[in-house]
């Protein structure tokens, strides 16, 4: 019998619960929602795994790390040793471990969900590279810091989300001197100006920056690709190949009357603007965002949660989701959705919006809203919502909007070589990540759309890989 047959022992204990703030607590502040495990917790939670022959839950990893690897390392009392397993294929667990999707990821294809709950991978991730962290500062990449190259290597990455950064980790390892060049004025990509701080604390995302720039990345703010340089200028200026990373953060609005009212945010300008702007600081940073008494977020995923969340941390008296299927249709983490609830975010699902209602100075007062039934499944297998004809109003003064997003189209344009998709992401070699450009490399979303942190840095990797064989050798990057 294989593993994949075999029914599992029934583990000793039960996964280890996470310890978190208590709903009505952190449902008024920014403070990181989950704690972490102590090593008590962590040492309970490794003992569970059955360090299976054929471990399923690697398969089930974009970036196939050794899971029983590392849980068997953390078992011995090897918390460095267990660090540096997954350092070998990740080069941003603390972050992996907070915002992965593992329930349809690694502990997804545990073979302890058979029948009861998976080992709770994520949360061993997040202790081990955290409390790696708490010990050794920035001395956090393991790898071939002294490779000796055959000549100066040098890559520009544009970009500076997870999958640039993933190209980044690995190459600069190798030797390899790795420019990013990034548009805002803060590093991280939506790690940074996207997921809120209660979720992921920037200064996770700031550590593991800092963990590459002491292997010798260069970072450079405040450049825009395709407009400051251009991918043909970075060839001509000698970098051996390029990575775009540029992800898709352009938002989609849905076309109707009132959009252009006062109080009517994209998710992205948002989330930026409480983010990188810092207006949960206040009166810190005055950063200028609506603190909406009674807000509706559109949308069903992780942008409209996190949106939801931020709005009632800003003070809302009501924050609505307004979603045009059902709460089963949801595309949103179910943790992230059962938070959102816990902290007294309402949902109004089967409800579309018709149009935003504004006052005679422009300032939203309420959104019309068509009930909704669900009709045939579509394309991506979920039922479609058919409008009932139904309407009603919701009273709102800030409404966010949810809904997708799509390219920027500041690099695509300055660089027509670049062959595109139907839907306009740059098409790339699936096993190598490379462009129809010759030395120009893409991944994350700005290839595959919308998609999670650790696909873009499954991109990454592939990328890395590719380019480190053509320059230095077949197996430089597993
Ligand atoms: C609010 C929110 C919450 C999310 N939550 C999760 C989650 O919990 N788990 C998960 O797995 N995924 C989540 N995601 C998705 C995930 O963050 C993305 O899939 C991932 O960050 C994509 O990485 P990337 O490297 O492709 O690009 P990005 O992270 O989008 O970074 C791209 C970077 O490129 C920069 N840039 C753009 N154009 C240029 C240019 N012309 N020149 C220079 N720089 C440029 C941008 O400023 C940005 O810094 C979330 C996304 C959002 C928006
Ligand atoms: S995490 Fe689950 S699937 Fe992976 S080795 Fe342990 S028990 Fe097996």
């Amino acid at each position: 019998m294989n593993e994949k047959t075999k029914t599992p022992k029934k583990p000793k204990t039960p996964r280890t619960p996470m310890p978190e703030q208590p709903p009505f607590v952190r449902a008024r502040n920014f403070l990181e929602v989950t704690l972490g495990y102590a090593a008590e917790q962590a040492a309970l939670e490794a003992s569970r795994c059955l360090q299976c022959k054929t471990p399923l839950c690697r398969k089930g990893c974009p970036v196939e790390i050794d899971i029983p690897g590392f849980i068997a390392r953390l078992r011995a009392g090897d918390r460095d040793g267990a660090y540096a397993v997954l350092r070998q294929t990740n080069s941003l667990p603390a972050v992996c471990g907070r915002v992965c999707p593992q329930e349809v990821q690694c502990e997804g294809s545990c073979i302890l969900g058979k029948k009861g709950e998976p080992v709770a991978i994520g949360r061993l991730e997040r202790y081990v590279a955290d409390s790696f962290a708490a010990e050794n500062g920035c001395m956090q990449l393991t790898g071939q810091a002294t490779c000796s190259l055959p000549r100066e290597i040098r890559v520009a990455c544009i970009g500076s989300g997870p999958s640039s950064l993933t190209v980044a980790g690995y190459l600069s390892a190798l030797g390899v001197k790795v420019t990013v060049f990034e548009a805002l004025h803060e590093l991280g990509g939506v790690l940074i100006y996207g997921i809120p701080e209660f979720r992921l604390p920037k200064d996770v995302v700031r550590r593991e920056v800092d963990a590459m720039r002491a292997l010798g990345v260069e970072f450079k703010t405040n450049w825009v690709g395709g407009r400051t340089i251009l991918v043909r200028e970075l060839l001509d200026q000698g970098f051996d190949a390029v990575f775009i990373g540029v992800g898709a953060g352009l938002p989609r609005f849905m076309d109707i009357p009132g959009e252009s009212l006062i109080g009517v945010y994209s998710a992205n300008e948002y989330l930026t603007r409480v983010n990188l702007g810092r207006a949960y600081a206040f009166p810190e940073y005055d950063t200028p965002v609506t603190r909406g008494r009674h807000v509706a977020v559109f949308g069903g995923g992780n942008v409209a949660m996190d949106a939801a969340r931020t709005a009632l941390r800003l003070g809302a008296e009501s924050v609505h989701i307004v979603y045009r299927r059902t709460k089963g249709e949801m595309p949103a983490r179910r943790e992230e959705l059962e938070h959102a609830l816990e902290e007294g975010v309402k949902l109004e699902i089967l409800a579309n919006p018709l149009r935003y209602n504004g006052d005679e100075n422009r300032r939203l007062v309420s959104v019309t809203l068509e009930r909704q039934k669900l009709g045939e499944p579509d394309a991506s297998g979920r039922r479609s919502p058919a409008p009932t004809g139904e309407t009603f109003d919701l009273p709102i003064d800030t409404a966010i909007i949810a809904i997708g997003t799509r390219p920027n189209p500041i690099l695509l344009e300055s660089t027509p070589e670049l062959k595109l998709s139907k839907r306009g992401y740059i098409e790339v070699d699936p096993e190598t990540g490379e462009t129809s450009i010759p030395g120009v490399y893409a991944g994350g979303d700005i290839v595959t759309g919308a998609a999670t942190v650790i696909s873009a840095m499954g991109a990454g990797r592939r990328a890395a890989r590719s380019i480190a064989g053509k320059f230095i050798g077949e197996d430089a990057v597993r």
